[in-house]
């Protein structure tokens, strides 16, 4: 429960507003402005990392109040911080826009159609990974059952306006069952035994990409590591701080924490970025909760990205071949949140056959960042048309570590009406890792864990 204090020096009354020691240290440079994908579209200093970062301050010690002039930029800002990547200083303006978002969530909840439909997502749906795969089976049966094609032809999509068209288009096939319902609890390592990891399965991992976490899962094993997935676990409750609705969020934690702290493992692994970012950042989010923060800080240190935990590994190469010229994504919550950038590359061109083309400017956003595609089209289409006019002529692929870039990009290759499959690292390597069994080898991503 948000308790407001009477404090009239600041603008920021409710439960963990923005840290002054995270906002002090902005020596006002303006070395992020460049960086910042908001203000390289709109030219504007409130929409900058430097302006967001003077505003908060403004409004902590009560110098603006929290209404639009704050709100925007706050809300615009993409949080994929780049600035993080360039700033001397330190200044975790991640955190500060989150903290902030935090303040609005508690100060103006939603109202109306909008906010029951926040409210309904972001603690009826997202938490409970029963509830999204009932979700995820209605849009299984409105792909399959003819319901697409005659919304299709008929025309009434478009009611809808186009970035929502756009995305339906787009959807990857739902899989008819979770990664969840298809994964065993405990997949024993093969060969010589390495250690025991847990898989977190994520949210839209587990039910859009299902196909991607089993192949985590079976890479992990190929590598000697036995892989549980332990049951109880839930979303990171990314999406829910990025809304600014921390309780839930602090809540999703928790119980992650007491399901992973349970099991013996050396690490946990998670293979969606923006979950990675969030799941290393529990201790942060706890920090003022005496009964989980040091709870929070163990579980933190075991979290992994599957490719930085493989490259640590030092894992076999794979030895069969996919020959395929690949481009790759840098998705902000890896490169900028976790400063991971070599280790999937290493990984891809550990791969026989595979040749790796760099994009330009590879670590700018394509737009996704969460739901910020949804709530601000008007920013991230002309994001996403950057990122695919970056994309090499020669690439077949465009290779990446996070699910909402995937979806984002595969718009984004529908919209310039490329024939440029879209893929997760893990895809690659699982690919790599079968095809030296013999199993057969397609470029078509989906056959690789139904053969
Ligand atoms: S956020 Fe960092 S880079 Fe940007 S103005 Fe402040 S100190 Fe400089
Ligand atoms: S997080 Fe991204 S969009 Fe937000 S201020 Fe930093 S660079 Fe700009």
């Amino acid at each position: 429960m948000q308790t407001a204090e009477k404090d009239p020096t600041t603008a920021f009354r409710w439960d963990d507003p923005p840290d002054p020691d995270k906002y002090s240290v902005c020596v006002h440079c303006g070395l992020c402005l460049e960086a910042c994908p908001t203000y390289q579209e709109l030219g504007i200093e409130n929409q900058s990392p430097r302006g967001r970062v003077y505003l908060i301050r403004a409004a902590s010690e009560g110098r603006l109040p929290l209404d639009e002039a704050l709100i925007d930029p706050v809300f615009r800002c993409l949080d994929c911080r780049a600035c993080e990547s360039v700033c001397p200083s330190g200044v975790r303006v991640g955190t500060l826009i989150e903290q902030a978002r935090g303040q609005v969530f508690a100060a103006r909840p939603a109202r109306g159609f909008s906010g029951w439909l926040q409210r309904l997502f972001l603690r009826r749906i997202f938490p409970s990974p029963k509830r999204l795969r009932t979700l995820a089976r209605l849009g299984r049966f409105y792909q399959r059952s003819g319901l697409a094609g005659l919304a299709r032809a008929t025309g009434v999509l478009r009611l809808l306006p186009a970035h929502l068209r756009e995305m339906e288009h787009a959807l990857p096939e739902i899989p008819a069952r979770s990664s969840r319902e298809v994964l065993p609890a405990r997949m024993p390592a093969r060969g010589c035994r390495k250690g025991q990891v847990a898989l977190v399965t994520g949210c839209i991992m587990d039910v859009m990409f299902a196909e991607t976490n089993v192949a985590t899962a079976r890479v992990l094993a190929r590598n000697g590591f036995d892989v549980v997935v332990p049951e109880g676990q839930v979303c990171c409750g990314a999406l829910q701080v990025h809304s600014g609705d921390r309780q839930t969020a602090k809540a999703m934690a928790r119980r992650n924490i007491d399901v992973f702290l349970a099991q013996d493992v050396d690490a946990v692994i998670i293979n969606a970025a923006g979950c990675g970012a969030a799941l290393k950042e529990y201790g942060e989010w706890l920090r003022t909760d005496a009964a989980y923060r040091a709870k929070a800080e163990q579980f933190s240190r075991k979290v992994k990205d599957i490719s930085e935990f493989l490259a640590e590994a030092d894992v076999e190469p794979p030895k069969g071949r996919v020959d395929m010229t690949v481009t790759y994504h840098d998705a902000c919550h890896l490169c900028h949140a976790q400063g991971i950038r070599r280790q999937p590359r290493e990984l891809l061109t550990s791969v026989p056959g595979l040749r790796l083309v760099e994009m330009p400017d590879s670590e700018r956003c394509c737009g996704s960042a969460g739901v910020y595609n949804l709530t601000h089209p008007e920013m991230a289409g002309p994001l996403l048309d950057r990122k695919m006019a970056d994309v090499p002529d020669e690439a077949q692929a465009i290779v990446m570590g996070n699910p909402g870039c995937m979806m984002q990009i595969r718009v984004g290759v529908y919209r310039v009406g490329s024939t440029c499959e879209v893929m997760h690292t893990v895809d690659i390597l699982d690919a790599a890792y079968r095809a030296e069994e013999g199993n057969r080898c397609s470029r078509r991503g989906k056959s690789w864990w139904r053969n």
